[in-house]
């Protein structure tokens, strides 16, 4: 089976992130910039299934800039076989829509029984990625599963829902995405590290992939965030859940 897995260079949750002010957009060269942890889990899914069946092959894709290819090569370290770099000047800041776009110009032609995806990310968090790029490439989406397993015949999964735990199977080519619920990222170990470096990694640019899309939508502006105002006490003197009824009731929250 072959299993592309979609990985996201994100900048590193503990360390504090900036939106530069002339461009609006995140600043993607201060700090560390890490594997997202759910593109990790993402990953993790499609190595296991790798150590079972040791003829699947695992290759990691993702658009970013430059340093993306660290993200790309710790992947490959862990266990993945060949990366895909879509890297362009032109792509900086992209939208949503020139991302799905880009990303399934790289992944049509590879052939891929199952792309796995993670349900959002810690810089976009949209989580709409992976449903566009199922419209691309016409394929089923299983989203934000909790649970995944895979037969010969194709996928099946749990996700949660405000009505229940639903069961939900597609046959291959299929895209799924995961969530935070699947088992964390293997270390890469010594070996790994080593074998990384002599991985194949493709790097695409936008003319390459014909994808012919631009971004329909700019950031214009970006508002200070409010200052905090103090709270409003409500002391319970006998009257308490009166004060708090009316309170609550004159900002619409009951
Ligand atoms: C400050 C800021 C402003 C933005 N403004 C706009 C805007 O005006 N209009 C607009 O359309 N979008 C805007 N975006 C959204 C941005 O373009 C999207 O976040 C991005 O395209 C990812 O889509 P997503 O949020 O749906 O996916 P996410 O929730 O980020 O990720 C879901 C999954 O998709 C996959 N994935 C996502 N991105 C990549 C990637 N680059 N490479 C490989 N896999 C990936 C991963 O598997 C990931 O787990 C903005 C983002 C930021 C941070």
């Amino acid at each position: 089976m072959k299993i592309v897995v979609l990985i996201k260079a994100v900048p590193d949750t503990a360390d504090e992130r900036i939106l530069d002010p002339q461009t609006y957009r995140v600043d993607r060269e201060e700090g560390d910039q890490i594997i997202d942890e759910i593109t990790e889990r993402a990953l993790e899914l499609a190595l296991s299934v790798k150590d079972r069946d040791k003829t699947t092959e695992v290759i990691v894709a993702t658009m970013g800039p430059a340093h993306a290819i660290k993200a790309i090569r710790k992947a490959l370290s862990m266990g993945a076989d060949s990366g895909i770099h879509v890297l362009d000047d032109s792509l900086i800041g992209a939208d949503l829509v020139l991302t799905a776009a880009t990303l399934a110009a790289a992944l049509r032609d590879l052939g891929a029984e199952l792309i796995i995806a993670g349900n959002e990310s810690t810089d976009g968090r949209a989580g709409m990625l992976p449903a566009m790029l199922s419209e691309h490439l016409g394929l089923p989406l299983l989203g934000s599963l909790t649970t995944a397993e895979m037969s010969a015949q194709g996928i099946s999964g749990q996700r949660q829902s405000e009505a229940g735990t639903q069961e939900v199977t597609a046959t291959y080519p299929a895209i799924i995405t995961v969530t935070e619920r699947f088992a964390e990222a293997r270390f890469p170990n010594f070996k790994g590290i080593l074998g990384a470096k002599r991985k194949p990694v493709a790097t695409k640019s936008a003319a390459e992939l014909g994808a012919g899309a631009q971004s329909l939508t700019t950031v214009a502006q970006i508002l200070p965030r409010p200052a905090r105002s103090a709270g409003a006490k409500i002391i319970d003197d006998g009257q308490g859940a009166d004060e708090l009824i009316t309170f609550l009731t004159a900002r619409h929250l009951i």
